[in-house]
């Protein structure tokens, strides 16, 4: 048995990367190891990050959290899915939702039957065969044992991270509060040793985890690891967040909507509702954003506007010697599939299965960079996807993203989809299959083909299946509640007994 020689783990930052390494460092790894967390409350976090995917809820089980607690604290809504709106052309809509379309074969995916369907004139919307989505357009909810639905949440990004460090500091995670002045590193390696405080404390650790958000003041200022920009691709570095007072009951979906630059998301939460306005300052000013950000949103104003600027792309290295970056200190693919906390919780749950006791391996860290790189690009090609696949012809930001080159994965997969309605999910892939269908329709891109078997089956027979899929969907919608009435019961306060 090797000695255990790392122990001591430091992480560098609060926000939610930071607490939700601690909370399940410290949750599942406690007694092995000794965590300490260094945040500043006086930099604070970026304060924004409150739309989630499914997965969440899968870490959130991996950590024993009761659900309705994790609501109540966090001001927490359901989420079904993204509501796309002037996308593809201004007046489009659609639903990009957490749920399976239709029932696929092993042969192939239930759309070929669909459209197979469409080309005899009958079959409805796509989004008919959807119970998720059919769900989320209905504003309904429901969850209990077995389902019926797949789902995320929308939550206070601020509150979450009050409600991870209760977890982690019960676990036994401790937390210096400060700023780190500096940064000691060792002589032979340049490995960090220890992050020297303003008030000249010194931090010290075998392994570091950089949360520092945009700075990556370890894996950056320090370890110089490197940044590949995506602006080509992603071209968005500016976002105005705003809070507003709710005027209407929750929706269960996250709104994006395009505008001439970009696009503004809306998020619903218990107390408030999370506004802001994604842009290119290339396209428009700060001004102009702030005006049009102004002139759309509902609800009396929480508080002031806030300006976040951003570089899309990643960290060459996500781990370099003994530092391993989380959070946007490991870069940033642009919120609008509400992917990051996906990334964090998933780079923290890597680093638990690698996690190098007995001293650090170039091999393990290369394995762990490997996974880091490929889920990032697949996920940037997603991203990408909303961009490219537009018929927007009226402001110069469209006509630049609409002309982009793309790189060649994504351009395959559009490809082998125009010419077949062939769609895929990669292996180690974050979005399915269902995603990217709904995705790549919902922009527009439309198929000159698709595959032939449902024309084994006679039309009365297709259509009569088609029906009965449809009505089994919109008779269990029915019967779900509407999403504010299911959440205020969800989220009441335990009776004491
Ligand atoms: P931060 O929140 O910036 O935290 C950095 C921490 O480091 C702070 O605690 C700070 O005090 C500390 N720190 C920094 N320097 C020092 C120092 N010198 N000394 C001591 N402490 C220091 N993600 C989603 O999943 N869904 C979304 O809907 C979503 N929307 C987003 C919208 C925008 C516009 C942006 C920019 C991001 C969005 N994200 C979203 C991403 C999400 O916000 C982040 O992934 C998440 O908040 C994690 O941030 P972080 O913890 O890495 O950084």
């Amino acid at each position: 048995m090797t000695q255990q020689t790392i122990r001591k783990v430091v992480i560098a930052g609060g926000g939610t990367a930071g607490w939700t390494a601690a909370a399940a460092l410290a949750r599942q790894l406690g007694p092995l190891l000794d965590i300490t967390l260094v945040e500043s409350e006086d930099i604070g976090t970026v304060g924004v990050g409150e739309s989630t995917i499914p997965t969440a809820r899968t870490f959130n089980a991996l950590l024993g959290i009761d659900e309705a607690a994790f609501m109540r604290a966090t001001q927490a809504t359901f989420k079904l899915g993204i509501s796309f709106e002037n996308w593809g052309e201004i007046g489009d809509r659609y639903i990009h939702s957490f749920g399976q379309v239709g029932k696929s074969t092993w042969m192939g995916g239930f759309h070929h039957f669909w459209m197979q369907a469409q080309a005899q004139g009958f079959g409805g919307d796509l989004g008919d065969y959807c119970l998720e989505l059919k769900a989320a357009e209905g504003d309904r909810f429901f969850t209990g044992e077995n389902g019926p639905l797949n789902y995320a949440y929308h939550l206070d990004a601020g509150l979450y991270g009050q409600f991870l460090r209760r977890m982690a500091e019960a676990d036994g995670a401790k937390r210096v509060e400060g700023k780190i002045a500096s940064v000691r590193q060792s002589a032979a390696d340049g490995a960090i040793e220890a992050l020297v405080m303003e008030s000249g404390q010194a931090v010290e650790g075998d392994l570091f985890i950089d949360c520092t958000g945009f700075r990556g003041l370890l894996i950056e200022q320090t370890l110089k690891a490197g940044y590949e920009d995506w602006d080509h691709w992603l071209p968005t570095n500016s976002a105005l967040a705003v809070q507003t007072r709710s005027t209407e009951p929750a929706k269960p979906y996250t709104r994006a909507i395009a505008h001439h630059a970009g696009w503004r998301w809306k998020i619903p939460l218990q107390h408030r509702v999370g506004n802001g306005l994604v842009y290119c300052n290339e396209f428009m000013s700060d001004d102009e954003a702030l005006a049009l950000l102004q002139s759309e949103i509902e609800g009396e104003t929480l508080i002031p506007p806030r300006l976040i600027r951003y570089r899309t792309g990643r960290r060459r290295k996500t781990w370099d010697k003994n530092v391993v970056a989380l959070g946007l200190s490991s870069g940033f693919v642009e919120p609008l599939e509400s992917t990051s906390i996906h990334l964090i919780m998933v780079g923290v749950t890597r680093l638990m299965q690698l996690f190098p006791f007995g001293g650090i391996s170039q091999a393990a860290v290369d394995r762990y960079n490997r996974l880091a790189d490929d889920e990032l690009e697949k996920i940037r090609d997603f991203i990408i996807l909303h961009y490219k696949a537009t018929e927007r012809t009226d402001s110069p930001f469209w006509d630049r993203v609409r002309e982009m080159q793309i790189p060649d994965s994504l351009a395959q997969r559009i490809e082998l989809f125009r010419e077949s309605a062939q769609v895929y999910q990669a292996p180690g892939e974050l979005f399915q299959v269902d995603s990217w269908l709904q995705v790549l329709l919902g922009q527009r891109v439309q198929p000159e083909s698709f595959h032939a078997m449902g024309r084994l089956m006679p039309p009365q027979q297709l259509k009569q299946a088609l029906d009965d899929l449809k009505r089994n969907i919109a008779a269990t919608v029915s019967r779900l509640p509407q999403h504010q009435a299911f959440l205020d019961a969800y989220c009441a306060p335990p009776v004491s007994k």
